[in-house]
């Protein structure tokens, strides 16, 4: 299951950046295989069986802090009750609190609530398409705009969770860590496939949820290994991370 999005990611600022240079064939092969695993293996979730922005942000507010098991549970009653922006806009904050109880970190909630009310009252119910304009919204930062318009409206957008960015950096630039963070969204800018950003991006972080895990990436079953720099080198041959081996070393 897709384990929480790291905090770090969503409220980046956007800096301009040198595009990185990347092999273009290694590139084109990561591409290729990772939506083409997609196709076959991605994960059957009910986000994933929409393009309504509302319903989209709803699962990526959710998504923000708690495990998908969880939210697979509480998304399906939360819009049962909020079908539409204008239904949350219209409920009471304790309304909103009952029905996000058991989620935890409770200030989502209220921040999906404002955002709400101001589609309803200031943009004719409408959600903008734009990343940056999503970006103004109330708790949605760089990745949960860049989500809701590649998912909702095919936009060409990167986006960067924890998933992607561990999948990105194993893949092309494995040990830097100086400037990892703008380094990894320059490398997801220069990697989403136009025209292809919504498989592109559900891959991406499916992969990193269910097989280039944090502790314990399964490299001999992994799609992309071919294209892969950690795996060149040998990082994961014997299933643990790198971290863990020094520790031991140490030890
Ligand atoms: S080969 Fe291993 S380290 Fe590289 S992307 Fe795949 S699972 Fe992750």
């Amino acid at each position: 299951m897709k384990s929480t999005k790291s905090k770090n990611f969503h409220n980046a600022p956007r800096r301009r950046r040198r595009p990185p240079r990347l092999d273009p064939a290694r590139v084109n092969a990561f591409r290729r295989r990772l939506v083409s695993w997609y196709g076959r293996h991605g994960r059957d979730l009910p986000w994933r069986h929409t393009h309504d922005p509302y319903e989209i942000l709803v699962s990526e507010i959710m998504l923000q802090q708690t495990q998908v098991g969880r939210v697979l549970e509480y998304y399906p009653r939360f819009l049962a009750r909020y079908p539409t922006a204008a239904y949350l806009a219209s409920a009471s904050a304790s309304a909103v609190r009952d029905a996000w109880e058991g989620l935890g970190y409770y200030r989502r909630a209220q921040n999906l609530h404002r955002t709400a009310r101001l589609i309803t009252r200031e943009h004719g119910g409408r959600f903008p398409a734009e990343p940056a304009d999503l970006a103004k919204l109330p708790g949605i930062g760089r990745y949960t705009a860049a989500a809701v318009a590649s998912f909702a409206y095919g936009a060409h957008a990167a986006i960067l969770d924890t998933n992607a960015a561990r999948v990105l950096q194993r893949v092309f630039g494995p040990g830097r860590r100086r400037g990892r963070e703008s380094r990894l969204w320059a490398v997801a800018e220069h990697v989403v496939p136009r025209g292809r950003s919504y498989d592109f991006n559900q891959a991406i972080m499916d992969l990193g949820a269910t097989i280039c895990t944090a502790r314990r990436p399964a490299c001999p079953r992994c799609p992309v290994r071919g294209a892969c720099d950690a795996f060149r080198r040998g990082w994961f041959q014997d299933a643990r991370s790198p971290r863990s081996r020094t520790s031991r070393k140490t030890r």
